[in-house]
């Protein structure tokens, strides 16, 4: 049976890179898309494990190739998800997760309306300012317009269909995780 696709979102600077890395190790069974970027590695990253890293030429043509299932300009950089694997992966019944930003999860909901949109939301405005400030991987410009764009995808919550507060990272990782069990 084809399993369900989860898209996580929710603001620069939430979390949702470390929940999905805690998820990961509570619920191996589901496999997590590897989007393409134009960003230039961050310090211990590798190319095909957080990212396919790739020239915006490579991402131009992936888009006009339709083989990005959704797609998105974020602080400058252009982030997709490759179709192909995405539909492979649900067809075989694996449940499957993106966190991507909130442009990339309104084109989902528009293409494949029955998957579960879940919004990580921050447990107040003021902790997600201080971990964006507090980061320190981004350049001055770079982060004005992460701060500007939190703001804008904070104001989105109630699109979704579920929100979990990032309060606890293992337990907003176990909260996903039931979520996805659910089916
Ligand atoms: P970062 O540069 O911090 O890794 O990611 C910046 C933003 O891009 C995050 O909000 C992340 O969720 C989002 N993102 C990562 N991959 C994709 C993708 O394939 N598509 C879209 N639309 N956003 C993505």
């Amino acid at each position: 049976m084809p399993a369900r696709l989860t898209v996580l979102s929710g603001p620069s600077g939430v979390g949702k890179g470390s929940v999905v890395r805690s998820l990961r190790a509570l619920a191996p069974r589901v496999w997590v898309s590897v989007s393409c970027t134009t960003r230039a590695p961050r310090p211990g990253e590798t190319d095909g494990v957080e990212y396919y890293f790739v020239s915006p030429e490579q991402f131009a043509e992936l888009v006009d190739a339709g083989e990005l299932l959704e797609h998105a300009e974020f602080a400058g950089n252009c982030y997709g998800t490759p179709r192909r694997a995405v539909l492979d992966h649900l067809a075989d019944g694996v449940p499957t997760l993106l966190e991507i930003e909130l442009e990339g999860a309104r084109q989902v909901r528009k293409s494949m309306p029955d998957a579960r949109f879940v919004f990580l939301a921050p447990p107040s405005v003021d902790a997600l300012m201080q971990r964006l400030y507090g980061r320190g991987t981004e350049s001055a410009d770079a982060l004005v317009q992460r701060l500007e764009r939190a703001q804008v995808e904070l104001a989105a919550e109630e699109e979704f269909d579920e929100v979990i507060v990032n309060n606890d990272v293992e337990q907003a990782a176990r909260d996903l995780a039931a979520l996805i069990a659910e089916g």
